[in-house]
């Protein structure tokens, strides 16, 4: 269809632009090569190109594969706007609409065409079949960790993509994400069965971004100091629950803030008014369910929170990927609680078979260790995707404080007296239980005789907690790396035990406000 054969040139006179992103020329290049490829590259980074490009330049056509049934005509019209020939099959289309796409394909008309994986398998495969017999010159998989069981956004349907292969034998597939850790990658790998892949890795980082994590305490009116910040932005809250979407929203609206929900208890017609008056920045702040947000491009989202912990750094990360993509800078909030752990640790249980717990439960410790760290928490999370971090980043809060030291060593003492007196047989949850005195009858039972019971009841839950990571960090404690890590002392626990060692901790910041307020100093 191009008279060149440069994709740089096809770049400028399609899309209008002069340079390639990331990896987006090596990828073209491959595929052009007619090789497979893994594209792991964030949200906003500029996956699309790297299958329109070469669509294209081959002869014959593209296939999308995308689960985001919502977004294919939106891709389809912006993809025809610039005067490229696609076109999207799914239910939404009436059989007529339906009959003159396949016409097209017949008559070679079309580049592009995008349909939902169940499209290319249903039917008993009367569909593919007709595939068959076009010039299918690439096979484009977005969104491709919702193959994998151990990614966050499993779909059945893409199970079955693990046929492509057998069925369009020798023509490339391209496979994209934008979130996908070690075991997800493999597992990309494996069920596509992709030939000799070329693998290609952007950075994650998203260096307009702050991450900020506070423990949750009074959140609403945390969250009210933090949005003093963001006045007038774009933002998005998001929410576990529906009821609690309602209500922050709500909330918001008598406090004055431009603010509407979206979830999915509400009606398709609602959802998208919401939707499409937050994009054309009609409303300012939408709170949601992990429902929203999925391929929507708003560019000048200045603020992502997190009034609950989400259930795994993958979800997160694509979350707050959606602040700051036009480059600028924006801020992350999530508000951190160990309460939130336990509830979503009970949910996975009942959700899921045995296995696929494990993989969620580790999942879901890795989540908490973000917000219990003491350590930049870029850094952390660019681990997580297996990138290395040269040094710390100084954007996030842990960065940013000041990290103002007292002496700590009565509560030092108290703490890993506590572990001693348990026997080292219990995590930071049942030991700052046992600190406080809790009246549950479980503690109260089994340890009101101990001398450490109730001795830690000044202090909060939530300071405990720091403190306990502090202590954990400092190497006055460590933990199992078990499902449920347990509290073990160190070597260097037992000369604070015998006073001959004093323990500065870290004081806490009050608010999420005061750390950003540094900042901006
Ligand atoms: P992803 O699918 O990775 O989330 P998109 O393919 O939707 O990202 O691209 C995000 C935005 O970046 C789009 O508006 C796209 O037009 C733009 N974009 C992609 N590549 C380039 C480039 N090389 N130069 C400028 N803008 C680009
Ligand atoms: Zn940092």
């Amino acid at each position: 269809m191009s008279s060149t054969s440069d994709p740089k040139d096809v770049l400028k006179q399609y899309f209008g632009y002069t340079k390639f992103r990331h990896y987006q020329e090596q990828i073209i290049d491959h595929v052009l090569d007619k090789k497979d490829c893994m594209v792991l590259m964030p949200t906003g980074g500029g996956k699309s190109l790297c299958y329109q490009i070469p669509a294209l330049m081959f002869e014959g056509l593209t296939l999308v594969i995308s689960p985001l049934i919502a977004l294919m005509k939106d891709q389809v019209d912006a993809l025809k706007l610039n005067g490229i020939p696609a076109a999207y099959l799914n239910s939404a289309l009436s059989g007529q609409q339906q009959t003159a796409i396949i016409d097209q394909l017949k008559n070679k008309e079309l580049k592009l065409l995008y349909l939902a994986p169940e499209r290319l398998i249903g039917n008993q495969g009367e569909f593919s079949r007709f595939l068959q017999t076009l010039e299918i010159s690439l096979i484009a998989i977005d969104e491709a960790h919702c193959i994998s069981q151990w990614g966050h956004d499993f779909r059945p349907e893409y199970i079955q993509l693990s046929t492509l292969k057998t069925s369009f034998p020798g023509t490339p597939v391209i496979a994209l994400t934008a979130t996908a850790d070690r075991l997800t990658k493999e597992d990309i790998l494996k069920q596509l069965k992709l030939d000799n892949p070329g693998i290609f890795v952007s950075s994650f980082n998203r260096e307009n971004i702050r991450y900020f994590v506070a423990p949750k305490r009074e959140s609403y009116s945390q969250l009210l100091d933090f949005l003093q910040k963001h006045e007038g932005e774009s933002g998005i809250i998001y929410t576990l629950s529906r009821a609690s979407a309602e209500g922050v929203a709500a909330s918001l609206k008598a406090d004055g803030y431009d603010a509407l929900p979206y979830h999915a208890g509400l009606s398709r017609e609602v959802r998208e008014k919401h939707q499409d008056m937050f994009i054309k920045d009609e409303v300012k702040i939408i709170t949601a369910t992990i429902a929203f947000g999925m391929g929507i491009d708003k560019s000048n989202v200045r603020f992502v929170v997190h009034m609950d912990l989400p259930k795994n750094i993958e979800g997160y990360y694509q979350e707050t990927g959606r602040a700051g993509r036009d480059g600028l800078k924006s801020d992350v909030l999530l508000f951190y609680s160990y309460a939130d752990v336990m509830k979503l640790q009970r949910f996975v249980e009942v959700e899921n078979n045995e296995q696929q717990s494990q993989v969620m439960l580790k999942k879901l410790q890795e989540m908490a260790e973000y917000g219990n760290l003491r350590t930049c928490r870029r850094k952390y999370l660019l681990n997580y995707f297996d990138e290395e971090a040269e040094s710390d980043c100084g954007s996030c809060d842990i960065c940013l404080n000041d990290k103002e030291q007292f002496d700590g060593t009565i509560i030092a003492q108290k703490a890993l007296s506590a572990v001693a007196r348990l026997e080292q047989n219990f995590g930071a949850g049942y030991v700052i239980d046992v600190l406080r005195g809790s009246k549950s009858e479980k503690i109260r039972s089994k340890h009101k005789q101990l001398k450490t019971y109730g001795v830690g009841a000044d202090i909060s839950k939530d300071a405990w907690n720091h403190y306990i990571r502090d202590l954990l960090y400092l190497g006055f404690l460590s933990k199992t790396n078990t499902q449920f890590p347990v509290l073990k002392l160190t070597e260097k626990s037992l000369s604070v035990l015998r006073g001959e060692e004093k323990v500065m901790l870290f004081k806490i910041q009050e608010t999420v406000y005061q750390t950003i307020e540094k900042q901006q100093e």
